[in-house]
């Protein structure tokens, strides 16, 4: 049995984290969890006692493997969680990982340290889903405050989103009671301002995770509001909303507890042929709608748009820049730019990376001179190569 887990933690990681550090905390008493970013900390630990846990994204996975290879060779217990993990397992086995723990990682991580050992080196909590209010979203012991995760899972299909199949496709609620005990813990220790994680703010109590229920998120602020928190952010970083769950009723109960004037829409294209090949579910006619009913309550939008997809046409971009040009005009939107990054396990993960061309940059250098655009769209098109570079990284680089 392990005295101690040590999670490598990176910026990519750090709710993930949280969570699973949570989860052990809650159930396992006799372990020492230990955060670091720096691997040469770890060798200071024993090898017999102390398990090393990895949770990363597919870019990462050139220092995951460097790192890896280090700890393997002093004879450490390696493990490994998280979307590229989730995606490829067999793959990160043969790179060395002692075990890996696919989907929701709560329960397992637990039965881990508990000394469970499936024959197969696999944790699955895919089939296994874990329920949100088994476990907290943050951690007191340790100290650990984090926006609350309020939803899970995601029901659409976007061809370059992990989501659906990190989290599945089935929306899972935490209950407004537990979301309001683990806000007053927070406010207790001087954190109040509440932030949420979910995949669409708007459909937190939806069966389906979409149709809104605006009484539903009416009694969640309402008890958030309650517990002395200062602040409240819904639909805003680090969750989104999707235009479909806009709704008049909506907004206007939104807009009685929360303490900014903006909501984050996943737009994603202004080409109707883009959205339907990146299987988006909704067109560029329901963002309008979405952003129309935003503005008439005194809203603007931060509009999430994805560039460079390698089968997009100099059409489909025009047609893009057109709709960013009407939405800021009409609707004072900004807009929050990503280039696109195949990710395994995903339907997009094998169309190359995303290409920015010099029309990318001229227009999106405009935006930002203009101080409506923000984003990573810079780095992401390095990242992108990383991530296409990556999924094929496989058994050949084990040892
Ligand atoms: S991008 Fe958003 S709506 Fe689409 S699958 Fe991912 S989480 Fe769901």
């Amino acid at each position: 049995m392990f005295k101690r887990l040590v999670f490598r933690t990176t910026k990519h990681n750090r709710y993930s984290v949280t969570a699973i550090v949570g989860a052990i905390l809650s159930e396992v008493n006799d372990i020492e969890i230990l955060e670091t970013k720096n691997v040469a900390e770890i060798l200071q630990y024993p090898v017999t006692d102390t398990a090393v846990a990895f949770s990363f994204m597919t870019f990462d996975l050139d220092t995951v493997v460097e790192e890896l290879r280090l700890l393997k060779s002093h004879g450490y217990t390696v493990i490994a969680g998280g979307p590229h993990t989730t995606a490829l397992p067999f793959e990160m086995l043969k790179l060395g990982f002692d075990y890996v723990f696919l989907g929701d990682g709560e329960e397992n991580i637990v039965r881990f340290l508990k000394g469970e050992r499936p024959e197969n080196r696999m944790f699955d909590g895919i089939k296994n889903r874990v329920d949100l209010n088994k476990f907290p979203p943050i951690c007191e012991k340790k100290k650990l405050f984090m926006p609350i995760e309020i939803s899970r899972g995601c029901p659409f299909d976007c061809g370059y989103c992990q989501t659906p199949r990190l989290a599945g496709k089935v929306v899972r609620h935490r209950d407004i009671e537990q979301i309001v005990e683990y806000e007053k813990i927070s406010v207790k220790h001087g954190k109040t301002i509440a932030r949420f994680i979910t995949p669409n703010a708007f459909g937190y109590g939806s069966k389906n995770g979409v149709t809104p229920r605006p009484d539903i998120v009416d009694e969640l602020l309402f008890k958030v509001k309650s517990t002395g928190v200062k602040e409240i952010y819904f639909g805003t970083f680090p969750s989104d909303v999707r235009p479909e769950s806009v709704t008049d009723e909506m907004v206007k109960v939104v807009k009685k507890y929360v303490n900014h004037n903006y909501v984050v829409i996943g737009a994603q294209s202004g080409s109707n042929r883009i959205l339907n090949l990146i299987r988006r579910g909704h067109t560029i006619e329901k963002v309008e709608e979405a952003l129309e009913i935003l503005a008439q309550n005194g809203f603007y939008a931060k509009v999430d748009f994805i560039f460079g997809f390698p089968f997009e046409t100099k059409e489909d971009v025009e047609q893009t820049f057109n709709f960013i040009e009407k939405i800021v005009k009409k609707y004072n939107s900004k807009i929050h730019a990503h280039t696109f990054m195949p990710l395994p396990g995903t339907p997009l993960a094998s169309v190359g990376p995303g290409i920015l061309q010099d029309y990318h940059y001229k227009f999106l250098g405009q935006l930002a001179a203009k101080g409506i655009l923000d984003g990573y769209w810079l780095k992401q098109e390095e990242l992108a190569k990383k991530a296409a570079q990556n999924i094929k990284l496989k058994a050949g680089n084990s040892f």
